[in-house]
């Protein structure tokens, strides 16, 4: 007889990265973004944060297993290396959705971690290509460090205003339109773009009926 199989939690998908950057992917972390009372989080436990982190190539699967050990050991600094994640998600999601009227102290959230990020001394490569080799850092804070040079990279790199987002209200994901008029609208065409198009001609053969 089988049992029956639990439900999939998020981190059993590998997350979509339609993103086009690492930063984006990461806001991407949070589903249905817009204003819809029930917002879908990826990131419930350190756990799905290390997963995310192997998904997107910033862990290999070795050290996924490690920090997610480590974790459990030590609870309490896992907790509060999940709450600095989500505490730079929230920060670069406003500051790129604001453009203009960046909050000071979300541009303060990623000065502080700029300011104790460990630093790059070098590159290893992976099985990927490479990665930053860094001076010693808390392992546990090892998924936070990529996303938050990416943004800073983003932000100096003058294409911030190349982020955009979906156009379905509810999802609004965001990603970087690298489209020649600025003209992408959906996450993944596949998705809402069809979701949208379906809508579209069920209105339109409504009211020809
Ligand atoms: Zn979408």
């Amino acid at each position: 007889m089988q049992t029956a199989e639990p439900a999939p939690s998020y981190a059993l998908r590998p997350p979509k990265r339609i993103g086009g950057t690492l930063c984006l992917d990461f806001i991407n972390t949070e589903m249905w973004r817009g204003d819809v009372p029930d917002r879908r989080e990826r990131l419930t436990s350190y756990g799905e944060l290390a997963l995310w982190a192997g998904h997107v190539g910033i862990l290999d699967r070795a050290e996924v297993r490690r920090l997610v050990q480590e974790a459990e050991r030590r609870p309490k600094v896992a907790a509060a290396a999940l709450a600095t994640a989500l505490g730079l998600r929230g920060a670069i999601d406003r500051i790129f959705t604001a453009r203009d009227a960046i909050a000071p102290a979300d541009l303060a959230t990623v000065n502080a971690l700029l300011a104790r990020a460990p630093t790059r001394i070098g590159l290893v490569p992976t099985k990927a290509g490479f990665a930053w080799a860094t001076s010693p850092a808390e392992a546990l804070e090892q998924p936070i460090w990529p996303v938050l040079w990416d943004a800073a990279e983003l932000l100096i790199s003058g294409r911030a205003d190349r982020v955009g987002s979906c156009s379905d209200p509810d999802c609004a994901w965001v990603f970087l339109d690298t489209s020649r008029n600025h003209s992408r609208r959906w996450c993944s065409m596949e998705d809402c773009g069809n979701r949208h198009k379906a809508r579209r001609h069920y209105e339109r053969s409504r009211e020809a009926g």
